[in-house]
Protein backbone atom coordinates (compact mmCIF):
# COMPACT_ATOMS: atom_id res chain seq x y z
CA UNK A 1 0.00 0.00 0.00
CA UNK A 2 1.40 3.14 -0.66
CA UNK A 3 2.05 5.71 2.00
CA UNK A 4 0.26 9.04 2.30
CA UNK A 5 3.69 10.66 1.83
CA UNK A 6 3.88 9.21 -1.91
CA UNK A 7 0.83 9.60 -2.58
CA UNK A 8 1.31 13.39 -1.93
CA UNK A 9 4.90 13.85 -3.73
CA UNK A 10 4.32 14.05 -7.78
CA UNK A 11 7.41 15.83 -8.86
CA UNK A 12 9.31 13.25 -10.92
CA UNK A 13 13.43 12.97 -9.24
CA UNK A 14 16.11 13.72 -11.49
CA UNK A 15 18.25 11.53 -10.31
CA UNK A 16 22.30 12.99 -10.98
CA UNK A 17 24.25 9.22 -10.59
CA UNK A 18 22.75 7.98 -13.64
CA UNK A 19 24.19 11.09 -16.04
CA UNK A 20 27.22 11.21 -13.48
CA UNK A 21 27.60 7.23 -14.18
CA UNK A 22 27.42 7.88 -17.89
CA UNK A 23 29.84 11.06 -18.18
CA UNK A 24 32.36 9.22 -16.53
CA UNK A 25 32.12 5.71 -18.83
CA UNK A 26 32.46 8.03 -21.69
CA UNK A 27 35.68 9.96 -20.45
CA UNK A 28 36.87 6.20 -19.74
CA UNK A 29 36.37 5.02 -22.90
CA UNK A 30 38.03 8.45 -24.70
CA UNK A 31 41.28 7.81 -21.98
CA UNK A 32 41.30 4.40 -23.01
CA UNK A 33 41.89 4.99 -26.56
CA UNK A 34 44.06 8.33 -25.82
CA UNK A 35 46.18 5.48 -23.53
CA UNK A 36 47.24 3.65 -26.69
CA UNK A 37 48.52 6.34 -27.72
CA UNK A 38 50.57 6.57 -25.22
CA UNK A 39 48.37 9.49 -23.96
CA UNK A 40 47.57 9.59 -20.38
CA UNK A 41 45.73 12.61 -18.93
CA UNK A 42 47.22 14.22 -15.45
CA UNK A 43 45.11 15.92 -12.95
CA UNK A 44 47.33 17.76 -10.09
CA UNK A 45 44.93 18.89 -6.61
CA UNK A 46 46.41 21.29 -4.53
CA UNK A 47 44.81 21.39 -1.14
CA UNK A 48 46.23 23.61 1.75
CA UNK A 49 45.56 23.24 5.42
CA UNK A 50 43.45 20.86 7.47
CA UNK A 51 39.68 21.81 6.08
CA UNK A 52 37.78 18.24 6.59
CA UNK A 53 35.36 18.88 3.71
CA UNK A 54 38.02 20.36 1.30
CA UNK A 55 39.86 16.65 2.35
CA UNK A 56 37.27 15.02 1.83
CA UNK A 57 35.95 16.84 -1.98
CA UNK A 58 39.99 16.05 -2.96
CA UNK A 59 39.22 12.57 -1.91
CA UNK A 60 36.65 11.95 -4.07
CA UNK A 61 38.18 14.24 -7.46
CA UNK A 62 41.29 11.66 -6.74
CA UNK A 63 38.83 8.82 -6.37
CA UNK A 64 37.04 9.46 -9.44
CA UNK A 65 40.35 10.11 -11.56
CA UNK A 66 41.57 6.51 -11.18
CA UNK A 67 37.85 5.16 -11.89
CA UNK A 68 37.78 7.11 -15.36
CA UNK A 69 42.08 6.15 -15.55
CA UNK A 70 43.22 9.89 -14.71
CA UNK A 71 47.15 9.90 -13.16
CA UNK A 72 46.77 12.32 -10.37
CA UNK A 73 49.00 14.13 -8.09
CA UNK A 74 47.62 15.30 -4.51
CA UNK A 75 49.77 18.55 -3.50
CA UNK A 76 48.67 17.95 0.09
CA UNK A 77 50.44 21.39 1.72
CA UNK A 78 50.46 23.21 5.63
CA UNK A 79 48.41 25.33 6.65
CA UNK A 80 51.28 27.72 7.23
CA UNK A 81 52.06 27.89 2.97
CA UNK A 82 52.07 31.32 1.62
CA UNK A 83 50.74 32.70 -1.16
CA UNK A 84 54.35 32.94 -2.78
CA UNK A 85 54.75 29.60 -2.09
CA UNK A 86 52.12 28.12 -3.59
CA UNK A 87 52.44 30.25 -6.64
CA UNK A 88 56.10 28.72 -7.01
CA UNK A 89 53.81 25.19 -7.27
CA UNK A 90 51.65 26.04 -9.76
CA UNK A 91 54.16 27.72 -12.08
CA UNK A 92 55.82 24.44 -12.25
CA UNK A 93 52.69 22.80 -12.95
CA UNK A 94 52.36 25.27 -15.49
CA UNK A 95 54.96 24.25 -16.97
CA UNK A 96 55.22 20.54 -16.50
CA UNK A 97 54.10 19.10 -19.77
CA UNK A 98 52.42 15.70 -17.85
CA UNK A 99 50.01 17.84 -16.44
CA UNK A 100 46.86 18.46 -17.84
CA UNK A 101 45.05 19.90 -15.29
CA UNK A 102 44.86 22.04 -11.93
CA UNK A 103 42.75 22.57 -9.40
CA UNK A 104 43.19 24.43 -6.24
CA UNK A 105 40.66 23.55 -3.82
CA UNK A 106 38.99 26.38 -2.09
CA UNK A 107 38.23 27.49 0.64
CA UNK A 108 42.09 28.08 0.93
CA UNK A 109 42.99 29.35 4.65
CA UNK A 110 42.48 33.20 5.22
CA UNK A 111 46.34 34.00 4.92
CA UNK A 112 45.95 33.33 1.06
CA UNK A 113 45.32 35.51 -2.05
CA UNK A 114 42.52 33.05 -3.64
CA UNK A 115 42.75 35.31 -6.60
CA UNK A 116 46.23 35.61 -7.43
CA UNK A 117 46.46 31.56 -7.01
CA UNK A 118 43.45 31.51 -9.44
CA UNK A 119 44.70 33.46 -12.06
CA UNK A 120 48.54 31.84 -11.99
CA UNK A 121 46.60 28.73 -13.06
CA UNK A 122 47.45 28.62 -17.07
CA UNK A 123 43.88 29.03 -18.51
CA UNK A 124 44.57 25.63 -20.44
CA UNK A 125 44.85 23.82 -17.48
CA UNK A 126 41.79 25.89 -15.48
CA UNK A 127 39.99 22.51 -14.84
CA UNK A 128 37.55 24.38 -12.41
CA UNK A 129 36.95 26.83 -15.28
CA UNK A 130 37.73 29.74 -12.54
CA UNK A 131 40.13 31.75 -14.37
CA UNK A 132 39.06 35.57 -15.76
CA UNK A 133 39.93 34.01 -19.42
CA UNK A 134 37.45 31.12 -19.16
CA UNK A 135 34.98 33.37 -17.80
CA UNK A 136 35.71 35.89 -20.39
CA UNK A 137 35.23 33.24 -23.01
CA UNK A 138 32.32 31.44 -21.52
CA UNK A 139 30.62 35.25 -21.13
CA UNK A 140 31.40 35.77 -25.23
CA UNK A 141 29.54 32.47 -25.77
CA UNK A 142 33.26 31.03 -26.70
CA UNK A 143 34.87 27.59 -26.11
CA UNK A 144 35.89 27.27 -22.74
CA UNK A 145 36.64 25.37 -19.64
CA UNK A 146 33.73 25.67 -17.80
CA UNK A 147 32.56 25.37 -14.01
CA UNK A 148 31.96 21.94 -13.31
CA UNK A 149 28.79 22.32 -11.28
CA UNK A 150 27.07 24.61 -13.34
CA UNK A 151 28.06 22.36 -17.10
CA UNK A 152 27.09 19.47 -14.74
CA UNK A 153 23.64 20.58 -14.77
CA UNK A 154 23.42 21.46 -18.30
CA UNK A 155 24.21 17.81 -18.77
CA UNK A 156 21.20 16.50 -16.23
CA UNK A 157 18.80 18.55 -18.19
CA UNK A 158 20.04 17.29 -21.47
CA UNK A 159 19.93 13.88 -20.35
CA UNK A 160 16.28 14.64 -19.51
CA UNK A 161 16.04 16.61 -22.41
CA UNK A 162 14.36 19.24 -20.69
CA UNK A 163 13.35 22.27 -23.20
CA UNK A 164 15.59 25.16 -22.90
CA UNK A 165 15.22 27.40 -25.81
CA UNK A 166 12.59 30.45 -25.07
CA UNK A 167 12.25 29.00 -21.52
CA UNK A 168 11.76 31.65 -18.47
CA UNK A 169 15.11 30.39 -16.25
CA UNK A 170 15.81 31.89 -13.22
CA UNK A 171 19.15 31.26 -11.12
CA UNK A 172 18.86 32.15 -7.71
CA UNK A 173 23.17 33.24 -6.56
CA UNK A 174 25.37 34.99 -8.38
CA UNK A 175 28.65 32.72 -7.03
CA UNK A 176 31.39 32.34 -9.84
CA UNK A 177 31.22 29.40 -9.58
CA UNK A 178 27.79 28.15 -9.96
CA UNK A 179 25.16 31.04 -10.70
CA UNK A 180 26.96 33.29 -12.59
CA UNK A 181 28.56 30.97 -15.24
CA UNK A 182 24.68 28.56 -15.05
CA UNK A 183 23.10 31.86 -15.94
CA UNK A 184 25.79 32.04 -19.07
CA UNK A 185 24.97 28.50 -20.23
CA UNK A 186 21.43 28.88 -20.16
CA UNK A 187 21.92 31.88 -22.31
CA UNK A 188 23.67 30.16 -24.91
CA UNK A 189 20.99 27.61 -24.89
CA UNK A 190 18.31 30.44 -25.56
CA UNK A 191 17.18 30.73 -22.33
CA UNK A 192 15.10 34.20 -20.92
CA UNK A 193 17.43 34.33 -17.96
CA UNK A 194 16.75 35.96 -14.38
CA UNK A 195 19.22 36.28 -12.10
CA UNK A 196 18.10 36.80 -8.47
CA UNK A 197 20.53 36.97 -5.07
CA UNK A 198 20.43 38.87 -1.41
CA UNK A 199 19.35 41.89 -2.22
CA UNK A 200 16.34 40.79 -4.99
CA UNK A 201 12.61 42.53 -4.05
CA UNK A 202 9.72 40.09 -3.55
CA UNK A 203 12.48 36.89 -4.28
CA UNK A 204 9.17 34.14 -4.35
CA UNK A 205 7.30 36.51 -7.22
CA UNK A 206 10.23 36.32 -9.20
CA UNK A 207 11.18 32.87 -8.70
CA UNK A 208 7.38 31.53 -8.91
CA UNK A 209 7.04 32.86 -12.49
CA UNK A 210 9.78 30.40 -13.45
CA UNK A 211 10.05 27.19 -16.05
CA UNK A 212 13.40 26.60 -14.73
CA UNK A 213 14.64 27.29 -11.09
CA UNK A 214 17.78 26.68 -10.43
CA UNK A 215 19.23 27.76 -6.89
CA UNK A 216 22.41 27.87 -5.27
CA UNK A 217 22.37 30.07 -2.20
CA UNK A 218 23.17 28.13 0.53
CA UNK A 219 20.23 28.20 2.73
CA UNK A 220 18.87 25.10 4.04
CA UNK A 221 15.54 24.47 2.72
CA UNK A 222 14.89 28.20 1.83
CA UNK A 223 12.61 27.85 -1.49
CA UNK A 224 9.45 26.84 -0.11
CA UNK A 225 6.49 25.52 -2.11
CA UNK A 226 5.05 29.73 -2.83
CA UNK A 227 8.75 30.14 -4.45
CA UNK A 228 7.67 27.36 -6.79
CA UNK A 229 5.76 27.77 -10.04
CA UNK A 230 3.77 24.78 -9.77
CA UNK A 231 4.51 22.01 -12.73
CA UNK A 232 8.28 23.83 -12.55
CA UNK A 233 11.93 21.68 -13.18
CA UNK A 234 13.71 22.80 -9.92
CA UNK A 235 17.41 22.23 -9.75
CA UNK A 236 18.81 22.24 -5.91
CA UNK A 237 22.44 22.97 -5.87
CA UNK A 238 22.53 23.52 -2.41
CA UNK A 239 24.95 21.27 0.39
CA UNK A 240 23.84 22.38 3.89
CA UNK A 241 24.36 20.68 6.61
CA UNK A 242 21.52 20.23 8.96
CA UNK A 243 21.98 19.05 13.04
CA UNK A 244 18.06 20.07 14.48
CA UNK A 245 15.76 17.42 14.29
CA UNK A 246 13.20 20.16 14.11
CA UNK A 247 14.34 21.76 11.23
CA UNK A 248 14.72 18.18 9.97
CA UNK A 249 10.96 17.41 10.18
CA UNK A 250 9.91 20.89 9.24
CA UNK A 251 11.91 20.74 5.54
CA UNK A 252 11.11 17.12 5.21
CA UNK A 253 7.37 16.38 6.69
CA UNK A 254 6.22 12.57 6.54
CA UNK A 255 9.18 11.51 5.09
CA UNK A 256 11.56 13.03 7.86
CA UNK A 257 12.37 9.74 9.83
CA UNK A 258 14.58 8.48 7.72
CA UNK A 259 16.73 11.55 7.81
CA UNK A 260 15.53 11.62 11.58
CA UNK A 261 17.65 8.24 11.57
CA UNK A 262 20.58 9.39 9.47
CA UNK A 263 21.33 12.47 11.73
CA UNK A 264 20.86 9.94 14.88
CA UNK A 265 23.82 7.84 13.04
CA UNK A 266 25.91 10.70 11.76
CA UNK A 267 25.03 14.12 13.87
CA UNK A 268 23.88 15.93 10.64
CA UNK A 269 21.89 15.27 7.12
CA UNK A 270 22.74 16.69 4.05
CA UNK A 271 20.07 19.32 2.60
CA UNK A 272 19.67 20.94 -0.38
CA UNK A 273 18.28 25.20 -0.51
CA UNK A 274 14.61 24.15 -1.58
CA UNK A 275 12.34 22.49 0.86
CA UNK A 276 12.20 18.95 -0.30
CA UNK A 277 8.75 18.13 1.09
CA UNK A 278 7.10 21.09 -0.50
CA UNK A 279 8.95 21.02 -3.41
CA UNK A 280 8.18 17.32 -4.21
CA UNK A 281 4.29 18.62 -3.71
CA UNK A 282 4.81 21.24 -6.63
CA UNK A 283 7.56 20.82 -9.00
CA UNK A 284 7.34 19.26 -12.25
CA UNK A 285 10.77 18.09 -11.45
CA UNK A 286 13.37 18.03 -8.67
CA UNK A 287 16.48 17.02 -7.90
CA UNK A 288 16.71 15.16 -5.15
CA UNK A 289 19.85 16.13 -2.12
CA UNK A 290 22.06 13.95 -2.31
CA UNK A 291 21.88 11.97 -5.75
CA UNK A 292 21.35 14.91 -7.65
CA UNK A 293 23.57 17.72 -9.06
CA UNK A 294 26.05 16.82 -6.32
CA UNK A 295 27.60 13.77 -8.26
CA UNK A 296 27.84 15.79 -11.49
CA UNK A 297 30.23 18.20 -10.25
CA UNK A 298 33.33 15.59 -9.99
CA UNK A 299 32.34 13.90 -13.31
CA UNK A 300 32.40 17.28 -15.33
CA UNK A 301 35.84 18.05 -13.57
CA UNK A 302 36.69 14.45 -14.98
CA UNK A 303 35.43 15.68 -18.59
CA UNK A 304 37.15 18.48 -18.35
CA UNK A 305 40.60 17.08 -17.60
CA UNK A 306 40.48 15.00 -20.65
CA UNK A 307 38.84 18.22 -22.56
CA UNK A 308 41.90 20.37 -21.64
CA UNK A 309 44.51 17.03 -22.21
CA UNK A 310 42.80 17.09 -25.60
CA UNK A 311 43.27 20.87 -25.84
CA UNK A 312 46.77 20.86 -25.61
CA UNK A 313 47.34 18.21 -27.82
CA UNK A 314 45.36 19.86 -30.76
CA UNK A 315 43.40 16.69 -30.53
P1 LIG B 1 28.07 31.56 -2.35
O1 LIG B 1 29.34 31.89 -3.04
O2 LIG B 1 27.98 31.69 -0.87
O3 LIG B 1 26.93 32.46 -3.00
C1 LIG B 1 25.63 32.42 -2.51
C2 LIG B 1 24.75 33.26 -3.40
O4 LIG B 1 23.43 33.16 -2.88
C3 LIG B 1 25.12 34.74 -3.39
O5 LIG B 1 25.03 35.25 -4.70
C4 LIG B 1 24.09 35.37 -2.47
O6 LIG B 1 23.70 36.67 -2.85
C5 LIG B 1 22.90 34.44 -2.69
N1 LIG B 1 22.04 34.43 -1.51
C6 LIG B 1 22.39 34.17 -0.23
N2 LIG B 1 21.31 34.27 0.58
C7 LIG B 1 20.28 34.60 -0.21
C8 LIG B 1 18.91 34.88 0.04
N3 LIG B 1 18.41 34.83 1.28
N4 LIG B 1 18.12 35.18 -1.01
C9 LIG B 1 18.63 35.25 -2.26
N5 LIG B 1 19.91 35.00 -2.57
C10 LIG B 1 20.73 34.70 -1.53
O7 LIG B 1 27.55 30.10 -2.66
P2 LIG B 1 27.93 29.02 -3.81
O8 LIG B 1 29.37 28.70 -3.72
O9 LIG B 1 27.33 29.41 -5.12
O10 LIG B 1 27.11 27.77 -3.24
C11 LIG B 1 25.72 27.80 -3.06
C12 LIG B 1 25.27 26.47 -2.50
O11 LIG B 1 25.58 25.46 -3.45
C13 LIG B 1 25.97 26.04 -1.21
O12 LIG B 1 25.08 25.29 -0.42
C14 LIG B 1 27.10 25.14 -1.70
O13 LIG B 1 27.50 24.20 -0.73
C15 LIG B 1 26.41 24.48 -2.86
N6 LIG B 1 27.33 24.00 -3.90
C16 LIG B 1 27.13 22.73 -4.32
C17 LIG B 1 27.93 22.22 -5.32
C18 LIG B 1 27.69 20.83 -5.78
O14 LIG B 1 28.56 20.21 -6.34
N7 LIG B 1 26.48 20.32 -5.56
C19 LIG B 1 28.94 22.99 -5.89
C20 LIG B 1 29.10 24.30 -5.45
C21 LIG B 1 28.27 24.80 -4.45
P3 LIG B 1 24.73 37.94 -2.80
O15 LIG B 1 25.60 37.78 -4.01
O16 LIG B 1 23.83 39.11 -2.87
O17 LIG B 1 25.48 37.80 -1.52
Amino acid sequence: MMTQNALKQHAELLDGSIVAERIKLDVKAEIEILSREGITPCLAAIRVGDDPASAVYVRNKIRASEEVGIRSEHHALPATTTTQELLALIKSLNSRDDVDGILAQLPMPSGIDESLIIEAIDPAKDVDGFHPINIGRLAMGRPALVPCTPAGIIELLNYYEIELKGVNACVVGRSQIVGRPMAQLLLQRDATVTICHSRTKNLPAVTSAAELLIVAIGRAGMIRRDYIKPGATVIDVGMNRVTDPAEVVTLFGEGAQKRLDVLAKRGSTLVGDVNPAEAGEVAGRLTPVPGGVGLLTVAMLMKNTLKAAKLRRGI
